[in-house]
């Protein structure tokens, strides 16, 4: 993915953000960017899949993202810079194909429309879930 593409995504985000909604052509927008990540990170956020673990008082945050097929596996994440899944070391950190992976496509989609699921936990609850990544 090309600076430029980068931009556009980011802005669009923030749309979404702003308006709390996505218009078609934010959709058809994502689409060319992401493809079928897309397309799968939409699945993941209409079951409410994705959670935002915060700690308090910090406030700091992870995502817990759901598989897409709904079987048991959850993968932590941050919507920018990493996820525990397979797809994200493989296409993405070894590879370079793509920019991120689906759960970190949900996450984002999710926290623009204020979709997640919100979990409160304790800071120290938080450093403990972090340090076993
Ligand atoms: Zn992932």
């Amino acid at each position: 993915m090309n600076p430029r593409s980068i931009l556009v995504a980011e802005t669009v985000w923030r749309d979404i953000e702003s308006t709390r909604a996505v218009t078609d052509e934010q959709l058809s927008i994502l689409h060319f960017l992401f493809g079928k990540n897309f397309e799968r990170a939409t699945r993941i956020v209409d079951q409410r899949g994705v959670k935002r673990i915060s700690g308090e008082s910090s406030g700091r945050f992870i995502f817990q993202v759901m598989g897409e097929s709904r079987r048991k596996e959850e993968y932590f994440c941050f919507a920018e810079h990493y996820c525990a899944c397979y797809s994200f070391f493989y296409d993405i950190v070894n590879r370079g194909e793509q920019l991120c992976c689906k759960h970190q496509l949900a996450a984002r989609l999710a926290a623009s429309l204020g979709a997640c699921t919100d979990v409160k936990v304790s800071d120290k609850q938080l450093a403990l879930l972090l340090s076993k990544l």
